[in-house]
């Protein structure tokens, strides 16, 4: 029913956003190494050294491809927006910002979220024949703990395995969402949640993924007989990552990484699990090997639709970390 600008049918889009230069990389003269050759193509500018030749391709290509003058809307349109509103049709989808810290993954997010969450409230406003209940979490995994980000209680929260629906988060809060500025203020209460106890929000938001999720049900106000689609009900979910450097042990380089950057599970896990599911959708998947895959399970498998947006920075001085997300987004296709 809904119509997004892709126009697939594919289970998992992937696509890469290039991010500008910032003011303390134009002040240190560090470089642009990369150029968007086209809609779907990235290439590397430099020349490449035979040891590297071996390792890595010169140009990559995606779904599509952002250059660094590519407003949020037209990355949510073109790469989100069809995946996200698969939700109304009662399909599971998550939207997933993947790349190192600092390279665009809550810039990007946060505003696609938003646009996601106004076409929702359109097409709602849009179909009175049908009756909507909009539900809104919101969950932080950090080192494999789980937190409720409606909640003042940090408790870690208990995943339960329910014969219906799967893995469910215990006790974890749903508001019914009203509006428009009911959104906002739930996504400022998440902020101010994400913020508390941690010494530095930085490397607090390079550790941890933050799940929110938008549970949309609804039903026929009129019943036509026997008509299958007079109640649906689905996910979908947008999931800012942790920072990608936490998915390597070592950089290309070989050294090692400094301390108290530990490898997170959950993102070596959906790693796996995306790389497994891309090649086919036959086979044991291990979604149970994380929290964020078993959370995500019903949304990432089965016939749910997945978008993958890597984000990165186009400096010099980040290249070998940009490699590194560009190669986890060819594995993803
Ligand atoms: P991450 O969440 O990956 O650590 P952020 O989203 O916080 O990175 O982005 C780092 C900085 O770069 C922020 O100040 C953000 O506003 C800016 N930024 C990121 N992407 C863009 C973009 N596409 N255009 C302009 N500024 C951006
Ligand atoms: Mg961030």
């Amino acid at each position: 029913a809904m119509q997004g600008s892709t126009g697939s049918e594919e289970r998992i889009v992937v696509s890469v956003r290039v991010r500008p230069l910032n003011d303390k990389e134009l002040a240190k003269n560090d470089l642009s190494e990369w150029e968007c050759i086209d809609d779907t193509t990235i290439m590397y500018r430099s020349n490449l050294s035979a040891s590297e030749r071996s390792l890595y391709p010169t140009t990559y290509t995606f779904d599509r491809v952002f250059r660094a003058d590519c407003p949020t809307r037209q990355v949510y349109e073109a790469a989100a927006k069809e995946v996200a509103l698969c939700v109304l049709d009662g399909i599971n989808s998550s939207i997933f910002a993947y790349g190192q810290t600092s390279s665009g993954k809550t810039y990007t997010m946060s505003g696609i979220t938003g646009y996601a969450v106004a076409d929702i409230f359109n097409y709602i406003e849009k179909h009175k024949e049908r009756e909507f209940v909009l539900k809104f979490s919101a969950m932080e995994i950090y080192n494999e703990s789980v937190r409720d980000l409606l909640s003042t209680d940090s408790t870690p929260l208990r995943l339960l395995d329910d014969p219906e629906k799967g893995t469910v988060v215990e006790k974890l809060t749903e508001e019914t969402m009203r509006d428009w500025n009911h959104f906002i203020e739930l996504i400022s209460f998440c902020e101010t949640q994400r913020q508390i106890g941690e010494t530095s929000l930085n490397e607090a938001s390079s550790r941890s993924h933050q799940i929110l999720r938008l549970t949309i049900e609804s039903s026929a106000r009129e019943f036509f007989g026997n008509d299958k689609l007079s109640s649906l009900a689905a996910s979908v979910n947008f999931i800012d990552l942790a920072g990608s450097e936490r998915a390597s042990q070592t950089n290309s380089a070989g050294a090692r990484l400094k301390e108290g950057c530990h490898i997170n599970r959950s993102l070596l896990t959906l790693g796996t699990v995306i790389r497994k599911l891309s090649k086919g959708r036959n086979g044991h998947i291990p979604f149970r090997d994380s929290k964020l895959t078993r959370i995500l399970q019903s949304s990432i498998g089965g016939n749910a639709r997945t978008a993958i947006i890597c984000t990165m920075s186009p400096a010099r001085s980040y290249v070998e970390q940009t490699r590194n997300t560009l190669l986890f987004a060819c594995c993803a296709k």
